[in-house]
């Protein structure tokens, strides 16, 4: 059989549009600060599109670029300085930053209320208490919206999540703990990865190899996320053998298009979120 590839393009335009339609009668566009420290060339590439889907559904961007060389001081004075904007209603800082910034000490300094990253403790945290007003970071809440766009109820599947980052890995095993699966987390360390993933219904691959998960990992029938984004010799390539799985899974992510713009969907919702728990305490 060959598994259905999930049409992840569509299901972002379609939370696009629904967001475009909410936004539209607000007396005034919710905005979002995004702040971006030296030159990478991905980084780049990220930013401007988020500048670009967020005038598509009204919402305003401000990027703020800074030199590679701004300091530890100079980034938390313009945070400070954002977070008391009231006319701003989301701050991203995009990552990576240069080595001599630590995001763990930098994203902490953004008020919970506009962290549509949801990165800060305090939102990482609700998420474990299962706070539904908490920001889910962006790439986990569209990965269950992704998952959910092919069966609605998860109660009782098993998830193997490969990746046990803060940004990716961690706040979907939690999410889908949520939605009563039996989730394990895999990760470098992990002994005979293949045979546990193809206990796997929902397999989420969130490593940055390419091409890591073959065949031999992949469940008859299942249902397979490739998050991964690798820039190869042979032009972009996620952390799953896309061939292998049309092969064997039910459905199936692409790379490109699959998760990216689902992301970016949501970092638009997380902004309209922000702009009303800031108008609608
Ligand atoms: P990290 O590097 O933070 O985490 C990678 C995880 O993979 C770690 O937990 C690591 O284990 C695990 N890992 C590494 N090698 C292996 C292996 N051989 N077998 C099993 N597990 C392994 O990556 P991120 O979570 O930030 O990103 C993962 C990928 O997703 C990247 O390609 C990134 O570009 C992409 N990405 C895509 C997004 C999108 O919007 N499409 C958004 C965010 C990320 P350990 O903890 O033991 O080191």
């Amino acid at each position: 059989m060959t598994a259905q590839i999930i049409d992840c393009k569509k299901l972002a335009q379609s939370v696009k549009e629904e967001l475009k339609a909410k936004i539209a009668p607000l007396s005034a566009a919710p905005a979002l600060a995004v702040i971006i420290v030296g030159c990478d060339p991905a980084s780049e590439i990220y930013v401007r599109n988020k500048e670009k889907a967020c005038l598509a559904v009204g919402i305003i961007p401000q990027t703020h670029k800074l030199p590679a060389e701004t300091s530890k001081e100079e980034l938390a004075a313009l945070i400070e300085r954002l977070n008391n904007n009231p006319d701003i209603n989301g701050i991203l800082v995009q990552l990576p930053l240069p080595a001599h910034l630590n995001a763990a000490e930098i994203l902490p300094l953004i008020s919970p209320v506009k962290d549509v990253d949801g990165f800060h403790p305090l939102n990482a945290g609700a998420l474990l208490q299962k706070n539904a007003k908490t920001f889910i970071p962006c790439t986990p809440k569209g990965i269950i919206k992704l998952i959910k766009s092919t069966k609605p109820d998860l109660t009782g599947l098993n998830a193997v999540i490969i990746g046990r980052s803060q940004i990716v890995g961690l706040p979907v095993a939690n999410l889908l703990l949520n939605e009563n699966c039996t989730v394990t987390v895999a990760h470098s360390k992990t002994q005979n990865l293949p045979a546990l993933c193809r206990t796997a219904d929902i397999l989420v691959v969130a490593v940055g190899k390419p091409e890591l998960v073959t065949k031999e990992y992949i469940k008859p029938d299942s249902l397979v996320i490739d998050v991964g984004i690798n820039r190869t010799a042979n032009g972009l390539k996620g952390d799953v053998k896309f061939t292998d799985a049309l092969e064997t899974a039910a459905y199936i992510t692409p790379v490109p298009n699959g998760v990216g713009p689902m992301t970016i969907a949501m970092l638009l919702d997380n902004t309209f979120e922000a702009y009303l728990k800031q108008h609608r305490p």
